[in-house]
């Protein structure tokens, strides 16, 4: 397969809350209905409301079938997370089922959790191990400015999918995932906002995080050691702080380099200190090296957040699945 594609299945990553995660991904690069100011993979453009079978669910499952013999032990969980939001993909049930059968590890499914109001999104999901909506905010002004989707969606329809998945019966942890951004959801004004929401939810857990990975607005910024411990009080003991994986990512035992590199990056950019110590080079020289050729061919670009050099993927990076809509 030619450099300029990637693949359904990716990583192993070190995940903030999964350890060592293999990430499936269903859709085409950033199809997503929101186009959050915290998102790591740069703007939607254009967004996407639509739900169809983006990419054929037998090749999704036979990837995955084949990363489960080829990388068995590598893993501690299967994460659905993608580079966009996988729940638009119209078998996503049939297909979360699939993997659920075929995975020796816990099964997890990270969303934005728009299209949870929807019976089949919710009966598809219910039978995994962890589901990790998003929730920013407490109400539709704050949700509007932080997730930016598209028209049709709003706050109202956010809830009643949240609601509906915590009530009804399943097996799949509800853990609902924040990300807290300085001067928009960290003020004790919001941040009770989206404690009484929680209070209406009943998640099993709250995942508090940060925008530590190359946000794409570049004025978005993390909330200060108070916000933090401000919103730990206020959400209560249910809300834990997602801190950076200590995890070490490795690249020593890939066969190809260049590909794993820009599966990786494409979905889950990277700090370039991490990325350049995962690489098998002697020196760090070396790594940097390897690293600029990659760009320099447009397979990877390097940009700056918050002062630190971070690798991520070009958004031009297409599926080579045959008759996949290139967008
Ligand atoms: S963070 Fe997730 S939900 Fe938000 S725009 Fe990015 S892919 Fe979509």
């Amino acid at each position: 397969m030619g450099s300029k594609f990637v693949h359904s299945v990716f990583g192993p990553v070190p995940s903030r809350r999964l350890g060592r995660s293999l990430g499936i991904d269903t859709v085409p690069m950033k199809t997503c209905n929101w186009n959050c100011v915290y998102c790591l993979l740069g703007r939607s453009k254009p967004m996407v409301k639509e739900r169809k079978s983006w990419i054929p669910s037998g090749s999704i499952v036979e990837e995955v079938h084949n990363a489960i013999r080829t990388r068995s032990g590598t893993f501690d969980w299967i994460t659905f997370v993608g580079s966009g939001e996988d729940t638009l993909h119209s078998e996503i049930g049939s297909i979360a089922q699939q993997v659920k059968a075929i995975s020796p590890v816990p099964v997890a499914f990270i969303t934005n959790g728009s299209t949870l109001y929807l019976d089949d999104v919710r009966n598809g999901l219910a039978a995994l191990d962890a589901v990790m909506p998003t929730l920013d905010a407490g109400n539709e002004k704050l949700y509007l400015r932080m997730a930016r989707p598209v028209k049709e969606a709003s706050f109202k329809r956010h809830m009643e999918g949240l609601l509906a998945f915590s009530k009804m019966n399943r097996t799949a942890k509800l853990n609902i995932e924040v990300m807290l951004v300085s001067e928009l959801n960290d003020t004790e004004e919001e941040l009770e906002s989206l404690a009484g929401r929680m209070e209406e939810i009943q998640p099993d857990a709250i995942h508090l995080m940060l925008p530590t990975r190359c946000p794409t607005e570049t004025w978005v910024k993390v909330p200060s050691d108070e916000a933090l411990i401000r919103a730990q009080a206020i959400l209560g003991a249910k809300a834990s702080l997602m801190a950076s994986s200590e995890l070490t990512l490795s690249l020593a035992a890939s066969e190809n380099l260049k590909q794993d590199i820009t599966d990786i990056v494409t979905r889950h950019p990277l700090r370039m200190d991490d990325l350049i110590r995962a690489l098998p080079f002697p020196t760090e020289e070396a790594s940097f090296t390897f690293l600029e050729t990659l760009a320099a061919h447009q397979s990877i670009m390097i940009v700056e957040r918050l002062g630190i050099p971070f690798v991520k993927g070009m958004r031009s990076i297409l599926r080579a699945t045959p008759g996949t809509p290139q967008r």
